[in-house]
C-alpha cells in the first residue's frame, strides 16, 4: 500500500449520526413478510414455492440459471399466501413471495457451514449463501469473488467508510460483531490467495478502530490492518476508497480486479465469517431507522421482506407525518413511493423525514460560481453535463465523459442554486446509454 499524501476532492457534510451510540435490537418477526424475487443487479429470481407452501427459515424460494444472479431465501418460517407484483424502488414492477409468518422460526433442516476445499466450492458455497453487495450495490458476490484474473489479485480491500449522513448500521456492526468482520476477511483471503487485507474506516469511529486493531494484534493477523480514512464525503465510494487506500485509480467500467483489488463492504465480509459457521443464508439486515418523522431512532436487525411500515412501528411509529421516506442514506438513497415497500438485501437505512427536513428547495439560475465542478471526486462538469442533457447530445455527453460520475450527489450538494445536479447526471446517463443501443 502506497503511503497517500493527496486525496481525491471530497465535501464535509453534516454527519448527524444520532444513533452511533443505539445497540442493535432484534425486531420481532412481523405477521406477514413480501420477499421481492429482485434483489440484486442481474436477473431476477423465479420463485421455488407456490400458494399453500410451508416455507421454514433459510430455506430457498427464488433462483434462477442466470449468471448474474443470486438465490433468495426465506427469513421466516410460515406459510405462502401469494405471488404479487409489487412496487419496486427503481418505480418498476417486480414479483414478489408473501408468507404469513408462524412466528416459529424454524429453520430448514439443510442449513449447515458449507464445506468448501477448493476455490470452487467456496465460490459455490458464497453463490448458495444468497450474499450480494451489502453496501448497496447488490452486485451478486460469487461472481466478484471469481474473477477471471484472480492470479493477479492480492488485496483485499474492506468498505467500512460509512460517509452518508445518519447511517450508523456498520459502525454499530463494526462495535457488536468485530469477530465476523475479521473472520471474514481472514476466510476470504485464505480462499482467494489473498496477501493483504485492509479495513477502511473514518477517523470519526475511533472505537471501532482502537477495537480491530486491538483483536486484530491479540489474534496475530498482521495482514490485516486498519486505514483510517478522512471522515468526508464520498469516502465510501468504491472508486473513492481504492485510490484512498491503495493510491490507484480507478475509472468508470474497470473492475477493482484490474487493479489487483477485491472490495467488499464491511457487511459483506461479517456475512461471510457468520456464513462459513453457521451455514445459515442471507435473510436478515441491520439498518438504521431515523429522521425526524420517527418517534425513537434505532438501530434494528429485521427480517428481509418486512414492511418499512412494521419497521417503523417497532421503532415507535412516526411521530409526525412523513413526507419523505427513503431506503439509504439522503446522498445516494431512494425515495421510496409507499411505506408497505419491503426490507431488500442492500438496504441499510430507513430514513423518514417530515418539515424542514423533508422540503424539496426551489431552484434557481446557476451564478456560474463553479462549486459543483471544485466538489466532483473526478473534476468533471455538471454545468456542462446540464446543458448537453438539455439539447440532447450524447456526443458531446460522451465527450465530457458523463460516464465517469458515479451519481453521488457532491456537485447538487454545494450547488447554491440547488440545481439536482446529480439526478440531471443520471438522466444523461440513461439517455447515452439509450442512445449507444439505437
Ligand atoms: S454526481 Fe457525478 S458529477 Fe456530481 S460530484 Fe458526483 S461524480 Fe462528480
Ligand atoms: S454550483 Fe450550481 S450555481 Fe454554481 S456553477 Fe454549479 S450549477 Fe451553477
Amino acid at each position: 500500500m502506497s503511503q497517500q499524501k493527496k486525496h481525491l476532492q471530497s465535501i464535509r457534510v453534516s454527519h448527524e449520526k444520532h444513533t452511533s451510540a443505539c445497540e442493535t435490537q432484534v425486531m420481532p418477526v412481523p405477521d406477514t413478510v413480501c420477499i421481492s424475487m429482485s434483489q440484486h443487479i442481474g436477473a431476477p429470481c423465479k420463485p421455488l414455492v407456490k400458494k399453500g407452501d410451508y416455507v421454514k427459515v433459510g430455506q430457498p424460494i427464488g433462483d434462477t440459471d442466470a449468471f448474474v444472479s443470486a438465490p433468495i431465501h426465506s427469513s421466516v418460517s410460515g406459510t405462502v399466501t401469494g405471488i404479487e407484483g409489487i412496487r419496486s424502488v427503481m418505480g418498476g414492477e417486480d414479483q414478489a413471495i408473501v408468507i404469513e409468518t408462524d412466528k416459529k422460526q424454524e429453520v430448514w433442516e439443510e442449513i449447515k457451514p458449507p464445506e468448501v476445499n477448493s476455490r470452487e466450492d467456496f465460490v459455490k458455497a458464497i453463490r448458495a449463501s444468497g450474499l450480494v453487495g451489502l453496501g448497496g450495490a447488490s452486485f451478486p458476490t460469487h461472481i466478484k469473488y471469481n474473477p477471471q484474473n484472480i492470479d493477479e489479485v492480492d488485496t483485499l480491500i474492506v468498505n467500512g467508510a460509512e460517509c452518508e449522513p445518519f447511517i450508523t448500521s456498520d459502525h454499530r456492526l463494526m462495535l457488536e460483531n468485530p469477530q465476523e468482520i475479521i473472520d471474514g476477511c481472514v476466510i476470504v483471503m485464505e480462499q482467494l490467495g489473498l496477501k493483504e487485507g485492509y479495513i477502511g474506516i473514518e477517523e470519526n469511529k475511533q472505537d471501532a478502530i482502537s477495537l480491530l486493531n486491538k483483536m486484530l494484534a491479540e489474534q496475530n493477523h498482521p495482514e490485516i490492518k486498519t486505514v483510517t480514512l478522512r471522515a468526508r464525503y464520498p469516502q465510501g465510494a468504491e472508486r473513492v476508497l481504492v485510490y484512498e487506500v491503495t493510491g490507484k485509480t480507478m475509472n468508470a467500467g474497470v473492475l477493482p480486479a484490474q487493479l489487483g483489488v477485491i472490495l467488499s463492504n464491511i457487511t459483506t465480509i461479517a456475512f461471510v465469517g457468520q456464513y462459513f459457521k453457521t451455514g445459515r443464508p442471507l435473510t436478515t439486515k441491520r439498518i438504521t431507522v431515523d429522521g425526524s418523522a420517527v418517534t425513537e431512532p434505532k438501530n434494528i436487525i429485521a427480517p428481509i421482506g418486512t414492511s418499512i411500515a412494521d419497521i417503523i412501528a417497532f421503532c415507535g411509529g412516526y411521530k409526525a407525518e412523513p413526507k419523505k421516506i427513503l431506503m439509504g442514506g439522503p446522498m445516494m438513497g431512494r425515495a421510496i413511493f409507499s411505506d408497505r415497500t419491503p426490507l431488500v438485501k442492500n438496504n441499510n437505512a430507513i430514513l423518514a423525514f417530515a418539515g424542514a427536513q423533508a422540503i424539496i428547495p426551489e431552484e434557481t439560475g446557476c451564478i456560474n460560481c463553479g462549486k459543483c465542478h471544485k466538489a466532483c471526486p473526478f473534476k468533471l462538469l455538471p454545468t456542462a453535463f446540464a446543458t448537453a442533457y438539455e439539447n440532447k447530445d450524447a456526443d458531446r455527453l460522451n465527450q465530457l465523459q458523463i460516464m465517469q460520475c458515479m451519481e453521488c450527489g457532491s456537485c447538487s450538494y454545494v450547488c447554491p442554486a440547488r440545481r439536482p445536479l446529480g439526478f440531471i447526471n443520471k438522466l444523461s446517463k440513461a439517455f447515452v446509454k439509450e442512445e449507444a443501443n439505437k
